[in-house]
C-alpha cells in the first residue's frame, strides 16, 4: 500500500512537473510570437548563433514591442504604431514551398501627426554603423537601416545588433550595382531575394521593406511596382536628403543645414523620410547625427521606423 501510494505521489509530482514545463513552453512561445524580435534567433545551424554582448545589453534595457512578425497571410499588418518594425519569418522561396501568399495586401498608411524616419543606407560596416547605433541609443530613438547583402555577409554581428536594438532593417540589393539591378524587374527581384536569403540566414526573418539603390526615379519602369507587390515588398524613397553622399565631400554642418531646411518644407510636415548613409567613409554623418536628432526633436517630430504602412514620401 505504502509503496503504491508513494509511486502514485511520485507519478502525480512528475505529471505536475510535466504540466508546468508544458505551460512554461506555451508561455515562452506566445511571448516570442507576441513581442517578436527582442534578440537574434539562435536556432539556425549556420549563422546567427551568437548575439553580441552589446545586443544582449540592449535587449535587457529596451522595452516595448520589439517587432511584429507577419502572419502567414499577411492579415495582421494593418498596424497603427509607426515605431514597431515588421518582418516576415519566411523567405519568398519558403512561402512558395508552403503554398502561402507572397502578395502584399493593400495597406492604409499611418495617420500619425509628425513623424521622422531616419534612414541609413549601404551598411552595415563595423565602424560607422556601430557609432550610429550608439548615438541612437543615447538619444532613445530608432531608425531604419537599408542594408546590402554583401555588407550583411561581412558584418553579421552588426546586423544582429541593429535587429536586437529594435531598429528596422530593409533590403538594399546585394551589391548596389545599378547596371545589373535595373535591366528588368526580374533581375531586380532576384537580387532582392538573394539578399533576403542572407538576412534571413543571419536573423531568421526577412525584411518586407526595400529601397531601390539610387531611388526609383530614372530606374523603375511601370512594370516594377506590380512586380514588387507580388513579391510582398514595399519600396520607400525619401523626401529629405542629407546629401551625405554628394561628390563634393560635404561635411557634417552641410548635412545638418540640409535636413534643417528640408524638414521645414510642406512635403515633410507629416512624414519626413531622411536619407543618410552608415557605410565606410561616412564619418561626417556620424559627427552630424546628434545635432540632427536635437533639431528634429525641437521641431516636435517623433521618431518612427519604416514598415509597409509608412506613408510614401511623395
Ligand atoms: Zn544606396
Amino acid at each position: 500500500m505504502n509503496m503504491a501510494r508513494k509511486r502514485n505521489e511520485a507519478d502525480g509530482k512528475s505529471r505536475g512537473y510535466r504540466l508546468c514545463l508544458l505551460l512554461a513552453g506555451i508561455l515562452l512561445v506566445s511571448a516570442v510570437l507576441l513581442s517578436g524580435c527582442g534578440a537574434p534567433k539562435a536556432a539556425e545551424p549556420d549563422g546567427g548563433a551568437e548575439s553580441s554582448s552589446s545586443a544582449s545589453e540592449t535587449a535587457a534595457v529596451d522595452d516595448g514591442d520589439a517587432c511584429v512578425i507577419a502572419a502567414d497571410d499577411f492579415s495582421n499588418l494593418q498596424l497603427s504604431d509607426p515605431t514597431v518594425p515588421v518582418y516576415d519569418r519566411y523567405t519568398l522561396s519558403e512561402r512558395r514551398a508552403k503554398g502561402l501568399t507572397t502578395v502584399m495586401p493593400d495597406l492604409t498608411p499611418y495617420k500619425e501627426g509628425k513623424v521622422v524616419y531616419l534612414t541609413f543606407d549601404d551598411g552595415p560596416d563595423d565602424k560607422n554603423t556601430p557609432a550610429i547605433l550608439d548615438i541612437l541609443k543615447e538619444n532613445g530613438v530608432h531608425a531604419t537601416f537599408y542594408v546590402t547583402g554583401q555588407h550583411a555577409e561581412l558584418h553579421p554581428d552588426v546586423l544582429q545588433r541593429i535587429y536586437a536594438e529594435h531598429h528596422a532593417i530593409g533590403n538594399h540589393s546585394y551589391d548596389h550595382d545599378y547596371k545589373k539591378l535595373y535591366t528588368s524587374p526580374d533581375a531586380f527581384l532576384s537580387e532582392m531575394e538573394r539578399t533576403d536569403e542572407i538576412i534571413h540566414g543571419i536573423l531568421g526573418v526577412r525584411p518586407l521593406i526595400l529601397r531601390a539603390p539610387g531611388g526609383v526615379i530614372g530606374h523603375f519602369t511601370k512594370a516594377y511596382e506590380p512586380a514588387l507587390k507580388a513579391s510582398g515588398y514595399v519600396e520607400h524613397d525619401w523626401n529629405v536628403s542629407s546629401a551625405d553622399a554628394a561628390p563634393n565631400h560635404p561635411v557634417a554642418q552641410d548635412f545638418i543645414d540640409n535636413i534643417d531646411g528640408q524638414t521645414d518644407q510642406p512635403v515633410a510636415a507629416h512624414a519626413a523620410i531622411i536619407l543618410m548613409h552608415c557605410s565606410e567613409g561616412h564619418e561626417e554623418t556620424v559627427k552630424a547625427l546628434p545635432e540632427i536628432i536635437r533639431i528634429l526633436k525641437a521641431k516636435g517630430y517623433t521618431f518612427g521606423v519604416v514598415t509597409p504602412m509608412t506613408p510614401q514620401p511623395w
